[in-house]
């Protein structure tokens, strides 16, 4: 059986996308088997940054029944063993899939794939949560400010209460300002395991703008180690 895992924050902005994406990719690299399912069903960009073209079926069309979960499975034969499961990005799917639905639509991923990346909205209304909740597992998503880390403190809270297993959290964009919160306050404050400090790294925000993550667009940079062994230690871990 395989991992539901979710990538989380309470603000937007704080790296989900681009960790669903580095890290979907790295553990192909590391042999896995592996969906990313973009589930920011009114934001959604996970497709774009995995260098996916427009795809015919989505998500949001499984959601609202009219088609199954297996029609909507990409293989990106760019990276290996990598799957992804877009979301539509037109008004008309948007108001019509029901996020509630997608708990229910991601559980069986778990049969086929060693781990299920689920990027989801941030903070807590229904859409965050239905997404979030489809989960077994959760990676919380920071930055190393303090409102990000008491907002995504918050999330960790609710899913924790939930149920879910708060595997730890990623400090995201470390080194971008001379205020950061340093790695050791961050993890005290959050009171979960730190998993990865991804640096600030050009190269990460170049390798979406290309579609390729970092991992594979720049493997030698500080961004895309940082991404291999937050891999690494998720497969111990999870
Ligand atoms: P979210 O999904 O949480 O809203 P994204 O993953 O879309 O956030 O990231 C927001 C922006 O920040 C993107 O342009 C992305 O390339 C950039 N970004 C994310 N992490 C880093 C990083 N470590 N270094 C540089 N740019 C980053
Ligand atoms: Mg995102």
């Amino acid at each position: 059986m395989g991992k539901l895992i979710s990538l989380v924050s309470g603000k937007g902005g704080t790296g989900k996308t681009t960790v669903a994406a580095n890290l979907a990719v790295a553990l192909g690299k590391l042999g896995k088997k592996v969906v990313a399912v973009d589930a920011d069903l009114t934001m959604a960009n996970l497709s774009l940054v995995m260098g996916m073209d427009d795809a015919s079926v989505t998500i949001h069309d499984v959601l609202m029944g009219d088609a199954s979960i297996d029609e909507a499975i990409y293989s990106l034969p760019q990276f290996e063993n990598v799957y992804v499961i877009p979301a539509a990005v037109d008004w008309e799917h948007v108001i019509k899939a029901d996020p509630r639905g997608l708990p229910e639509t991601l559980a069986p991923l778990k049969e086929k794939f060693d781990f299920v990346l689920i990027d989801c909205p941030a903070g807590l209304q229904v859409d965050a949560m239905s997404a979030m909740l489809s989960s077994e597992e959760v990676i919380l998503v920071t930055n190393p400010e303090i409102s990000c880390i008491a907002d995504t403190m918050k999330v960790g809270i609710v899913l924790k209460k939930a149920g879910l297993a708060i595997l730890g959290f990623v400090l995201n964009r470390y080194g971008r300002s001379d205020n950061d919160i340093p790695p050791d306050a961050a993890a005290e404050a959050m009171e979960v395991p730190l998993l990865a400090v991804i640096p600030e790294d050009r190269a990460i925000r170049e390798g979406t703008l290309e579609g390729i993550p970092v991992v594979v667009y720049k493997p030698n940079s500080e961004g895309a180690k940082a991404f291999m062994e937050l891999a690494e230690q998720v497969m111990r871990i999870s």
